[in-house]
């Protein structure tokens, strides 16, 4: 099945839209370019059908598949030329009853930043013949953990190839990590973080795959994406060419090795396509596995640790991060209680585009039209001396208009029609929509109102969308979005939105269409 991908063209669109960084150099991104498409579903498969062996026994930690699952990662990170990140000469970090976790080291580029560390992380142990404790059933058969977690290993493994081809390599340094004892409660992240081969207070942010093998309807899971400011723009921004639906969780899951790291004050990204029927069994298969959509996300991931590698400054812990669930989201995104007409007329849109203008059938009790002598029965001709030839275009007109206003009613037996003086209720709204600024996401603002029939509803936007650029700009603040719409001389506006990870260029039209 191929994904549903924008075409090129839309792309470049978005990407030109983007100014996220200028650094990168043309040469720089065709290696890019290379380096995205060394990715592949072929690679991820034979990576998966190793680990996912039954010579591997489920990938015990501790365990000689676990120890066999070990020596085969240690020799893709040779291959690749991997520096030793447990120590300068080693992959291996060993602990505990034989665990080892996997340590490999791409170095940064910029004499500063190469300093700070991204860590780029999954376990690779599994249950093995799984028990009463760690298995659904039925328990002494091997649980090859196909998703849980060889796709996290594999995608992982891709990337290694990916950066280990890339130059100029990226400006900060780089620790591929893969866990041991994941499984018998993050035994290997939490050795890391207690053991660190990096100082931890250079650690800049971690990123964790646990079970991306099952991509359905596009959609990915993340979690972690409010623990420190500006990171959902940055993985929308790299989501542009593979278009997956991303599911921006404010819970903070516990039970995978990025938790480690976020209880001790560091922002983390946990990517997953979410639980399934095979969960802990026996049957967590090769041959359920969506090598596609593992090809996609790897692609959406080498794009978002190039640019997280490569940002001059990535923001700190948030640690209001901590406070935030779905209840929360929840409250927070709840949108604002739609406005009262600022007219208050209901017209027969059956009758529209008849050239008569509108025939209104009711009047709403109280509103600008009742206290200015509207009835049903008549027909609105002409709305501030413009003739009415539709209803989205009064729509429009009606949602802008400064007070006070004229409206033009033709009435059963007058010869002409009657000019009525109107105080439309509450303030004009160009654009059609209400927002709010979020802490954890400066740069954008977040749609907590759309008004039916404006210019904001024509284009598509909706509840909960994010505005990151208008007329090609940035906006640092409220404020400066505000000045960049406010602008009454264009009859037509460009944004950059972004819905569940997804960026469109989105044009409101103000002119009567
Ligand atoms: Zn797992």
């Amino acid at each position: 099945m191929r994904p549903c991908l924008p075409p090129a063209t839309a792309v470049a669109t978005i990407l030109a839209l983007l100014t996220l960084s200028a650094t990168h150099t043309a040469a720089a991104e065709t290696a890019v370019g290379a380096a995205m498409s060394s990715i592949s579903s072929a690679d991820l498969r034979r990576h998966v059908e190793v680990l996912a062996d039954d010579m591997l026994e489920g990938r015990e930690a501790g365990s000689r598949g676990g120890h066999a699952a070990a020596h085969y990662l240690g020799r893709e990170f040779q291959k690749h030329r991997l520096a030793g990140g447990a120590s300068p000469k080693s992959y291996y970090q060993t602990f505990g009853a034989q665990y080892r976790n996997l340590l490999g080291l791409l170095e940064g580029s910029d004499p500063q930043l190469k300093r700070e560390l991204i860590v780029v992380s999954a376990h690779y142990d599994h249950v093995g013949y799984g028990n009463e404790q760690n298995s659904f059933g039925p328990t002494g058969y091997i649980h090859n953990g196909a998703d849980d977690n060889a796709s996290g290993a594999a995608a992982l493994m891709e990337l290694v190839e990916a950066f280990a081809q890339l130059e100029p390599r990226p400006a900060r340094s780089i620790l591929f990590a893969l866990w041991d004892g994941e499984e018998k409660g993050l035994l290997g992240s939490e050795h890391w973080v207690s053991h660190p081969t990096w100082p931890l207070a250079q650690v800049r942010l971690m990123i964790n795959l646990d079970m991306v093998g099952r991509l359905r309807q596009d959609k990915i899971e993340l979690y972690g994406g409010r623990t420190s400011a500006g990171l959902r723009r940055l993985v929308s921004a790299s989501n542009a060419a593979t278009n997956l639906l991303v599911d921006f969780s404010w819970t903070m899951r516990e039970d995978s090795d990025h938790y480690s790291f976020y209880k001790r004050g560091i922002p983390v990204l946990m990517f997953h396509t979410g639980l399934h029927g095979d969960y802990h069994r026996p049957s967590d298969d090769v041959e359920k596995l969506n090598f596609a959509g593992m090809q996609r996300l790897a692609q959406m991931l080498f794009a978002l640790i190039r640019q997280l590698a490569d940002e001059p400054r990535l923001a700190p812990f948030r640690r209001a991060a901590q406070g935030e669930s779905a209840s929360v989201q929840q409250a927070r995104e709840r949108p604002l209680a739609p406005l009262p007409g600022r007219l208050g007329v209901t017209w027969d849109a059956s009758d529209e585009r008849q050239g008569r203008g509108l025939r209104v059938v009711h009047v709403a009790t109280g509103s600008a039209a009742a206290r200015a002598g509207v009835r049903p029965g008549d027909r609105l001709v002409k709305f501030a001396g413009r003739e009415i030839r539709d209803g989205n275009s009064f729509c429009t007109w009606v949602l802008a208009a400064q007070n006070p206003v004229s409206l033009a009613v033709a009435r059963g037996g007058a010869s002409q029609p009657v000019e009525l003086p109107v105080q439309l209720a509450g303030q004009p709204l160009r654009l059609g929509i209400s927002w709010r600024g979020d802490d954890a996401e400066p740069g954008a603002v977040i749609l907590s109102r759309v008004v039916p029939h404006s210019p904001a509803a024509r284009a598509g936007l909706g509840i909960n969308d994010r505005v990151y650029e208008v007329a090609g700009q940035r906006f640092a603040n409220d404020a400066e979005f505000q000045q960049l719409v406010a602008n009454p001389a264009t009859d037509a506006l460009e944004m950059l939105v972004e819905r569940q990870g997804r960026l469109r260029a989105v044009r409101l039209e103000f002119a009567a269409p």
